[in-house]
């Protein structure tokens, strides 16, 4: 597949702006720096931060066992997506697909950027429609997300449909990864120099406990990676956040050892959901949430609100009704739930 026909005409043809820290990259403290209208007196934080990167990638790099050139970062896997729409998708002429229920911002990012939107719901046990997403896309259809393991469902997508899909979709396929280690499934970035359209989407919001610092990690293609590059605002990684996400990255123990903890507290919780008497089924799960169908959505929903816990209620989507949906807390928490769905 020849990426360069996927992207959009202004696109292909635009100059990246060259920041002042892009054309003089060498930080010595030798030397003035008077190019980039910073103020001079020293606070830790009076120069622009590195527009690439370069320390948060290297470490990602060495740990992912990925190319430098083959990573962007984003302010939060959100403004990875939104770049991906602005790169494949002209507005008002092209589309996307997307497998409901799914991760929200897929359809609003398709809304912001004036992108028509296509859905193709899951199937009863979860699963992609494979069939259906091959027959209904078109040369239009530049991008389909796959969310694996998915938001709401919590399940993992079934590798050889997500397979088929990667070789059959002639667009872009991005695979949204922000559950991934919490999963039983590997990752698709092994992978990534097989299928050159490609995206792998991972965040640090989730198992890195990092939400705030707003960091999204985007693997491609170098020849991807580089168009995505030439769109994106040059300091969208502030320099506190690329400070925080390197410490993190290398505290791989302490990650670790708090993914295990959670894993394990979400399977005690589907135990324990199990034995309450207004739960009809709880999802596996491959995530930190559990996706719970109960007597009536609406009623627990606001039940549990008043008792001062707060779930996200799914039942108004695709698949869902009567669910609701439950992120793993602390081991206090949980009992909380579940002593409180005991009452209710
Ligand atoms: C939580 C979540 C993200 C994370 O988004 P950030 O902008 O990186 O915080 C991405 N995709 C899915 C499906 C999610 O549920």
């Amino acid at each position: 597949m020849l990426i360069k026909n996927l992207i959009r005409e202004n696109i292909k043809s635009l100059e990246a702006y060259s920041s002042a820290r892009n054309e003089f990259k060498e930080m010595s403290s030798e030397l003035i720096f008077i190019d980039a209208n910073e103020n001079p007196f020293e606070t830790g934080l009076n120069r622009y931060p590195d527009p690439q990167q370069n320390l948060l990638k290297d470490a990602l790099s060495s740990i992912k066992g990925i190319s430098k050139e083959e990573i962007l970062l984003g302010n939060g896997s959100d403004e990875v997506l939104d770049l991906i729409f602005r790169v494949f998708c002209e507005p008002k002429e092209d589309s996307v697909i997307v497998l409901p229920p799914t991760y929200g911002m897929y359809e609003v990012l398709a809304n912001t950027n004036a992108i028509d939107l296509i859905k193709i719901p899951l199937l009863e046990n979860f699963q992609p429609n494979v069939k259906e997403i091959i027959k209904v896309q078109d040369p239009k259809s530049k991008v389909l997300f796959l969310c694996s393991p998915n938001n709401p469902t919590a399940n993992s997508f079934d590798a050889n449909s997500i397979e088929t899909l990667i070789k059959e979709f002639n667009g872009i396929v991005v695979i949204d990864e922000a559950y991934i280690d919490f999963s039983t499934q590997e990752s698709w970035l092994g992978r990534l120099h097989e299928f050159s359209n490609l995206i792998v989407i991972q965040t640090l919001s989730k198992a890195y406990g990092l939400a705030a610092i707003r960091l999204g990690i985007c693997y491609a293609s170098e020849e991807i990676i580089s168009i995505l590059n030439k769109v994106k605002p040059p300091y969208n990684i502030n320099q506190l956040t690329q400070d925080v996400a390197l410490r993190a990255l290398l505290k791989k123990e302490k990650v670790k050892n708090e993914i295990v903890t959670l894993i394990a507290e979400r399977n005690q919780l589907m135990k324990d959901l199990e034995k309450v008497e207004i739960v009809e089924k709880v999802h596996p799960s491959d995530a930190n949430f559990l996706l719970v169908k109960v007597d009536n959505a609406n009623k627990r929903y606001d039940q549990l609100v008043k008792k001062g816990i707060v779930v996200r209620n799914r039942t108004h989507q695709t698949l869902c009704e009567n669910c609701l949906r439950f992120t793993v807390g602390t081991a206090d928490e949980n009992k909380k739930l579940i002593n409180t769905l005991k009452l209710v």
